[in-house]
């Protein structure tokens, strides 16, 4: 509120400050006319009616005493029907002002003003301007004898625009700017024709303008309160009664002392007071309001950044359990490669060596470096199937799934043994690549050897066998081995995935096995499960599509 009414209120001065200092009379010599000829304009102040504040503009030489002559402009105030009362006013305000500051001394007042600026102006300009004449053709016979003069200059003095408050004689308040224009003795103009001539003596000019009291101290912090007070605050304006704190917050302002207007008895800085008031009962609620909102929003910030932590920690968690899997992956492969090369070269460098005597041991030391070739060859094979089926996994076409099954098992599968087939009749056509058949047997008859019996468990066959589930035709490989516990039973199939129970823990592998059968069956449009055996171990499913049911 304060800043509000400060800020019109310097917006007032400074626009008037901007205004030039010579237009301060009826008829204005206007500046682009300087050395040519000399005609008048009417001055703005003359024009149209005052700015919102301002009731009318004054100038006087104080120099020439309590008697001097004095201008008053009101624009076109003079039209209004109490023309005549309000011209009445203006004279004797000014008249008081004259006799008031005579009084004071022009020593003491000057004090008061700041803003000192210096211009420098046409001579010529300003001594038409600040002409007494106001007979225009003494001005324009005389022109000739200013010509001389076209190029010289005067310094013109001007402060800024000082406001006061004072009462008239009647006790009426009054607000009022003054501002001092000086220019010194100027030699070139004596001996000048008389119309000419006043400024050879210099000047001391006072310059203002009344400031409407009423707006001042009414409307204007009426119209502030309304763009900057908000509810519940209340605005109590000059004059109404006096609001009671207590239970309310009240909040008391002098315009006078707040926009730093000059007083001449100290009690009128209290003029023009009004008040802002707020209810405690109010406040509180609003402050409640604002607390509730705070609240919310310190809630919902934090719900935010909670979410944000708990989808950042998955993420990490997630890329961690990559890398884990990717590390361990490494070091499995590491490991299974390290094995079979370090096998590979002692029985090299020892049959190199001649370290090896008998035919028999030297039978049996090549015969474990090609099966260690084997297993080398193996696991790299299953590395690149992996990477070829991510890159372009291969068409599925209908054939037999018996047939095929009944193919591997009598081909040199090394895991076939111990294994018994159990085919079903009437599966019909099957969506299927023989590859990923192979791949999948393969793995599932492999992993049946390696976890598929318990040392105090029954010896039992695994089962190899087709079946038909929901209308789908399958292939089961069932085991009596430890059985998968469910929490790990999505997870076997991912890649890397390696249990680490006691059970399995003594097997090598690479992780890859269930996740290429996993792979290799969705590329056949099926998929791959693992279920709990009745009576113990484990049924590995893979359902496959019947071709007539096969997605176009
Ligand atoms: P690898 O055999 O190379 O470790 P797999 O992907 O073939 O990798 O198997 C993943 C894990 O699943 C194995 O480490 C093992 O713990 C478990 N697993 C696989 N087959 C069986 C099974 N028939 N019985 C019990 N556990 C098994």
């Amino acid at each position: 509120m304060q800043d509000g009414l400060t800020a019109r209120f310097d917006e007032l001065l400074a626009r008037e400050n901007e205004r030039s200092f010579m237009v301060y009379r009826d008829f204005v010599y206007p500046e682009d006319l300087v050395g040519s000829d000399v005609a008048f304009l009417p001055s703005p102040l003359t024009r149209g009616l005052p700015p919102e504040g301002i009731l009318s503009w004054f100038s006087f030489d104080i120099s020439q005493g309590i008697g001097a002559e004095f201008s008053i402009f009101a624009g076109e105030h003079k039209q209004l029907p109490d023309s005549k009362t309000l011209a009445n006013k203006l004279k004797r305000s000014v008249q008081e002002l004259i006799v008031h500051d005579v009084q004071e001394g022009f020593q003491k007042r000057i004090t008061r003003y700041g803003g000192l600026h210096i211009s420098s102006v046409p001579l010529s300009l300003a001594v038409i301007n600040f002409s007494h004449e106001r007979d225009h053709s003494c001005l324009r016979a005389q022109l000739p004898s200013l010509r001389r003069l076209d190029d010289e200059a005067v310094d013109v003095h001007r402060y800024s625009f000082h406001v006061r408050f004072y009462r008239g004689a009647d006790g009426t308040p009054r607000v009022v700017a003054t501002r001092v224009i000086l220019i010194d003795k100027v030699e070139l103009l004596r001996g000048m024709p008389t119309c000419y001539s006043n400024l050879a003596e210099g000047a001391l000019i006072h310059q203002g303008f009344f400031i409407d009291p009423e707006w001042l101290f009414g409307a204007l912090p009426e119209e502030v309160a309304k763009q900057s007070l908000r509810q519940p605050e209340a605005f109590h304006p000059q004059g109404a009664a006096l609001v009671e704190s207590g239970e309310t917050l009240v909040h008391t302002l002098y315009p006078v002392e707040l926009l730093e207007i000059e007083v001449e008895r100290p009690r009128d800085a209290e003029y023009g007071r009004f008040q802002i008031s707020l209810s405690s009962a109010a406040l509180r609620a609003r402050q409640a309001s604002q607390n509730w909102r705070l609240v919310a929003v310190a809630c919902m910030l934090l719900l935010s950044l909670a979410t944000g932590m708990v989808l950042l920690l998955r993420s990490v968690a997630v890329e961690l359990e990559q890398a884990r899997r990717t590390e361990d992956f490494v070091a499995a492969v590491t490991h299974e490669l390290r094995t079979p090369i370090a096998t590979i070269r002692l029985h090299g460098e020892m049959l190199r060596d001649g370290w090896v005597t008998t035919d028999n041991k030297r039978d049996e030391y090549h015969g474990r470096i090609v099966d260690e070739t084997q297993r080398l060859e193996a696991m790299v094979e299953r590395v690149l199937e992996k990477s070829r089926l991510s890159s372009s996994p291969p068409n599925p076409e209908p054939g037999d799934l018996n047939e095929v099954l009944r193919v591997l098992m009598s081909e040199e599968i090394a895991a076939r043994d111990g294994v018994q087939l159990e085919l079903a009749e009437g599966l019909g056509a099957v969506l299927m690549n023989r590859d990923g058949l192979r791949s999948i047997v393969t793995n599932l008859l492999e992993n049946a050897r390696k976890y598929g019996s318990r040392e105090d468990g029954p010896r039992e066959a695994t089962l190899l066998c087709t079946c038909t589930r929901d209308g789908q035709p399958c292939l089961e490989v069932l085991d009596r081995g430890p059985g998968i516990p469910d929490r790990d039973k999505q997870r076997i199939f991912e890649a890397f995935f390696r249990r680490s129970d006691a059970t399995t823990r003594g097997e090598r592998g690479t992780g890859l096995g269930l996740h290429l059968v996993k792979i290799q069956a969705q590329a056949m449009d099926g998929d791959a499960q693992v279920l709990d055996r009745p009576g113990g171990g484990s049924i590995f499913r893979v359902t496959l599509r019947r071709a007539d049911t096969a997605k176009s």
